[in-house]
């Protein structure tokens, strides 16, 4: 689902951190040619713009080919206030074309980096990676100094033809699949919202007006009433716990001509 930047403000949006591994001098693995940093940023960039459409808030540790250092990159996340870090990388052994799949390495492999590791995994084997499962690497400092829930995904092996024909195939289903493991992952963890939205119709200074395009969405089926609220008397329709339902409900308000936009309580 798309969400429209508008509404942004309104949710409660948690913050990603997406880390493109290695850049700059460091190109991490390099396989023919083909650089692990390379294959890290344009990954990072299409999850972030997917998550950014979902309404996410996200921040990268890079958006261009430069070097930071992996305590860099943790520092980055932690003054960011994210509520959770997301490493892209590509694997590598010595050998090409022995080792196929993807894999997400946690810290320790317990609560929410756990649940968030095994959610990706799967969600990148409907793709067509093998699922390698999820591994503690308690040594990696971007998992260790960071101060949030911290997986960092091996996106298949750059030195793996088929796991590259897939990653360059499907990038933007990989970076979809990475999306919804962290929504997955983040719905099953959130308490319940006491957010309701609401679809606004109008605002009037005069409540008889307002009454006026209530009792004309009454008729046509809407759950429509007046409030007044910062010195106008508003018409909403609704009050969804889900903002899906609250667009949904616009898009059918639209759709008959009305001018609304969608408002949190
Ligand atoms: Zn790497």
């Amino acid at each position: 689902m798309l969400i429209e930047n508008r509404y942004r403000s309104f949710s409660v949006a948690e913050t990603i951190i997406i880390d493109a591994g290695h850049g700059g001098r460091d190109p991490g693995a390099v396989y023919q040619g083909r650089k692990e940093s390379d294959d890290t940023l344009r990954l990072a960039l299409a999850l972030g713009d997917i998550l950014k459409r979902a309404g996410y808030n996200v921040v990268y540790t890079r958006t261009s080919d430069v070097y930071n250092t992996p305590y860099e990159k943790a520092v980055i996340g932690n003054n960011s206030g994210g509520d959770l870090f997301v490493s892209i990388h590509r694997n590598s052994v010595e050998q090409p074309n022995t080792s196929t799949g993807v894999e997400t390495l946690v810290y320790k492999d317990t609560g929410l980096p756990g649940e968030l590791g095994r959610n990706i995994n799967a969600e990148l084997a409907k793709l067509g990676f093998g699922n390698r499962g999820v591994i503690e690497r308690p040594g990696l400092v971007v998992l260790r100094r960071t101060e949030m829930p911290a997986v960092l995904i091996e996106a298949g092996f750059i030195n793996n033809e088929k796991d590259n024909a897939l990653f360059d195939e499907k990038l933007e289903e990989i970076a979809g699949a990475i999306a919804d493991g962290i929504t997955e992952t983040l719905n099953e963890n959130d308490p319940p919202s006491d957010i309701f939205y609401r679809v606004q119709a109008g605002a009037f200074a005069s409540r008889s007006n307002a009454d006026r395009l209530r009792d004309k969405l009454i008729s046509e089926g809407f759950p429509a009433f007046t409030v007044l609220r910062d010195g106008l008397y508003k018409v909403q329709v609704g009050a969804f716990r889900n903002l899906e339902n609250a667009i949904r409900m616009e898009q059918v308000l639209r759709g008959k001509g009305y001018s609304t936009f969608i408002s949190s309580n």
